[in-house]
């Protein structure tokens, strides 16, 4: 065969790689997979690796013919903690056509809709997790961090510094631009930043990144997760997203204009207010699962905040809010939590800020308060759905979501997401009994 045709088995070759995880993630979030040696990866790469996606989750039949995984090397990936081995993104088809409730196919599409209008968006996300013990109890790893204060908390960050370290490390080699770790708002809670990046490789490295905590996470004997709300009285893990759009050969931030308010330009202004117009039915999305719900319906915690929105409201350098503008040339999204699908994710702002531009839509006033008080002035802001099922109505009635990201997903991703609904709704809770037995 011809090696030139197989970047893949170059890339392996250089690398000293034995087995390829050729990856997807379907639409609940679940990153699938299948261990291909490297002998093989040069046929895979051009068929694909096969998959039936009924065992996914996805809306198919156990009839349906096989789903094939094409790898997309421009994604490729060695594990920093286990060298051998690289992950690579893929991209699905069946019966030789794309498949299109692929989550990554959906970001794809609306990529290429923003490429059509001349715009490129970068993003970067802020992905918050717990380190907890490996028992079956769910307990923080570290049990001296206590306080109720706990954010940047030195010494608990350094308690840590083992796993903390070797993820900063990792990130090095994989040339991410990693420029700070900390310990966050909830006991046992941390997050990483790296530099911002076109919103398709923000999505792979995202899903890479959960995977790779995870791994490190239990090497040293702890579980990682990443779930909105795995304590009722702390902070959640959030999946912020900082936005800007660029000109299609990335060399203009648009969003920036040092005369505009804030720092932001027009066309920011009309992104933001496209996100805002479609919030309610992008929660679904952006908070995908049942307990998703106990981040953003406002609770506060023990440090005093949830840090998570309530309602649909922008304003300036204010984390109480769903956008905040923190800086010039740049939105940040606190909407999605950390079980938020990566690609999903990227293409639920992008669809609904482009829907702001071409409708030249704008946001109306800021919101310069604190998000979690009661609006001054009699002001009535939108709030948010606060459960799945609230949510997945919103988006199952949003003619303009539906055919923005496209009808096959929309249709998929309710029903796989209703059966889930259905599934919690049938499940009998200790809550139920106390409060009703003796009704
Ligand atoms: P904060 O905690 O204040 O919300 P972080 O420093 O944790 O912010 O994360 C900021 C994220 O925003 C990083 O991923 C950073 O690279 C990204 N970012 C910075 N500038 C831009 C930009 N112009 N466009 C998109 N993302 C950006
Ligand atoms: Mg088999
Ligand atoms: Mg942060
Ligand atoms: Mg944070
Ligand atoms: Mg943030």
């Amino acid at each position: 065969m011809d090696r030139t045709l197989s970047p893949l088995h170059d890339f392996g070759v250089k690398n000293g790689i034995r087995f390829f995880l050729v990856s997807y993630v379907d639409l609940l979030g679940v990153v699938r997979s299948k261990l291909v040696p490297l002998s093989a990866i040069q046929t895979m790469e051009r068929t694909g690796a096969g998959f039936a996606g009924y065992a996914a989750h996805f809306l198919m039949t156990a009839a349906d013919s096989d789903m094939l995984a094409v790898p997309d090397v421009t994604s490729v990936m060695k594990l920093p903690w286990n060298v051998e081995v690289a992950w690579v993104a893929s991209d699905l088809y069946m019966n030789g056509v794309l498949v299109q409730q692929s989550p990554r196919q959906v970001l794809k599409n609306q990529i290429e809709k923003a490429t059509r209008l001349g715009y490129r968006m970068k993003t970067g996300v802020e992905c918050e997790f717990f380190l907890l013990s490996n028992d079956s109890e769910v307990q923080t790893a570290d049990l001296k961090d206590k306080t109720t204060k706990p954010c940047y908390d030195q010494g608990a960050l350094m308690r840590n510094y083992k796993i903390i370290s070797e993820l900063c490390d990792h990130m090095k080699t994989l040339g991410w631009k990693l420029y700070q770790a900390d310990h966050e708002d909830g006991n046992g809670q941390f997050e990483l930043n790296w530099e911002y990046d076109d919103c398709l490789a923000t999505a792979d490295k995202h899903t890479f990144f959960k995977f790779m905590v995870k791994s490190v996470a239990e090497k040293h004997g702890c579980r990682a997760t990443f779930m909105p709300k795995p304590f009722l009285n702390k902070t959640g893990n959030g999946a912020h997203c900082h936005v800007s759009v660029w000109d299609t050969t990335a060399s203009t931030n648009l969003f920036l204009d040092a005369h505009g308010t804030l720092g932001l330009a027009s066309l920011a202004y009309n992104f933001i207010a496209g996100v805002l117009e479609n919030a309610e039915a992008l929660v679904s999305i952006l908070n995908p699962t049942v307990n998703s719900y106990k981040r953003i319906d406002g609770h506060t915690t023990m440090s005093g905040s949830s840090w998570a929105p309530c309602s649909v409201s922008y304003t300036g350098n204010n984390r109480t809010h769903m956008i905040r503008i923190p800086d010039a040339g740049r939105f940040e999204l606190r909407l999605a939590d950390g079980a938020v699908n990566p690609y999903l994710l990227q293409a639920a702002i992008l669809a609904s800020g482009l829907d702001g531009i071409e409708r030249n839509l704008n946001p109306g006033p800021r919101s310069d308060w604190n998000g979690h008080l009661p609006a001054p002035n009699g002001i009535v802001l939108r709030t948010l759905p606060t459960t799945l099922l609230d949510a997945l109505r919103k988006l199952s009635g949003s003619q303009f979501l539906r055919q923005a990201l496209g009808e096959e997903f929309t249709t998929s991703y309710v029903e796989v997401q209703m059966e889930r609904w259905r599934s919690y709704s049938r499940h009998l809770s200790q809550w139920e009994l106390d409060n009703t037995l003796d009704c």
